[in-house]
Parts: C-alpha cells; structure tokens; sequence
C-alpha cells in the first residue's frame, strides 16, 4: 500500500509564493486522494503494489489493461507530487551552480534561456498538466510539458524539476493568473535537489 509522504516543510513555508491554504489541500487532500485511488486499482495485484511507484510508472505502457489509465493518473499523481515537494523550499530559489548551471547553460545557452524555455512550457501547457526539466537517455537536458498526470518516467527520460499547472496548484491565491504562479514558483526552486537529480 502507498502511503501519503510527509512535506519535508511546514504548510506556510513557502509563503508568500505558494499559500498554506494551497499547501494543505494539495498535499493533505489532492495527494492523499491520488494515493488512495492507486490502492483501490492495485487491491488484486499485491506484487505490483509493492513495488515503487516510479518502477511502475515507467513500464506502465505494459501493465494489465484493466489497471493501466488507474496507475497512469492515479500513481502518476502521487509520483509527481511527491516530487515537486522535493524540489521546493522555504528560502530556495536564487541561482543554480556547478554541475547543474553548467548542464543547463550547455544545453539551452543560458540558465536564463532555460528558465524562458521552461516558464513558457508550463504557461502554454493547456489545462491540467505539468511542465518539466529531464534527462534524456543520451545525457542532454530538456524542457517538455506533459498533460494531466502523466510523467516523463513513461517516456523513458529522468525528470530533474516539476511544476504543477492543474489549477488547484495556484487557484486560491492567483486565481487565472498562471503565469504570476510561475513567476513566484522561481523564488522557491530547491536547487541543490534538482543537482542531486542530475547526478544520481
Ligand atoms: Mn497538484
């Protein structure tokens, strides 16, 4: 059974960008619900509930049919979720460095090309999706955009950095201002995680 993960922070901390109002329901509600659907579809199959979500989610073009869209949209919200916590912090933001500013000026030209490239993404990416730093299978970075709860996992690349642009990410505080979600989301990227990505 998949369990519900602790933030690794309070619901107020990454305040004033992202509101603990929004931080309780998304984590408390939005994600404990993805989890608790996951479960129900996976009540037959004990061998496959018992392996990482993350395992699943990249073979999930294989599943049995009758848990395949369950896993897809339910395992991939509580993957994904469980990522973006991660690579958020109080206090986060500012500047990557080292290996990581290195990669991304390598492969988009400059860290400020890749943070256009990337607000761009999320801020077109239409109705519910995610926008997405990866690493292909050859090493290059890249930027793509996935809809609803799908994951890069499934197309085979390592995600580095997510952002949530479902709505209930951003509605109590910014309402149909996305693009201001995403300006303000900058300011609480943990970038030391998203390095810690790119190495593992
Ligand atoms: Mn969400």
């Amino acid at each position: 059974m998949y369990t519900l993960p602790e933030l690794p922070y309070a619901y107020d901390a990454l305040e004033p960008f992202i509101d603990a109002r929004t931080m309780e329901f998304h984590h408390k509600n939005h994600h404990q619900i993805y989890i608790d659907k996951l479960n129900s579809v996976l009540t037959n199959t004990p061998d496959l509930a018992s392996q990482s979500i993350d395992t699943l989610l990249v073979q999930v073009k294989t599943l049995p049919e009758n848990i395949r869209s369950g896993v897809r949209n339910f395992g991939g919200g509580h993957a994904n979720h469980t990522m973006f916590w991660s690579v958020m912090q109080q206090g986060g933001g500012g500047e990557p460095e080292g290996t990581l500013a290195a990669a991304l000026t390598s492969a988009f030209g400059s860290v400020q090309k890749f943070r256009d490239e990337f607000s761009k993404a999320a801020t077109t990416q239409f109705g519910s999706g995610w926008a997405w730093l990866v690493r292909k299978s050859d090493g290059v970075l890249a930027v793509m955009q996935t809809a609803n709860q799908d994951t890069p996992l499934s197309d085979g690349v390592t995600p580095l950095l997510c952002l949530d642009v479902w709505e209930h990410a951003y509605y109590l505080k910014y309402q149909y201002k996305r693009a201001d979600y995403i300006a303000a989301w900058w300011n609480i990227v943990n970038w030391s995680e998203v390095e810690r990505r790119l190495k593992a």
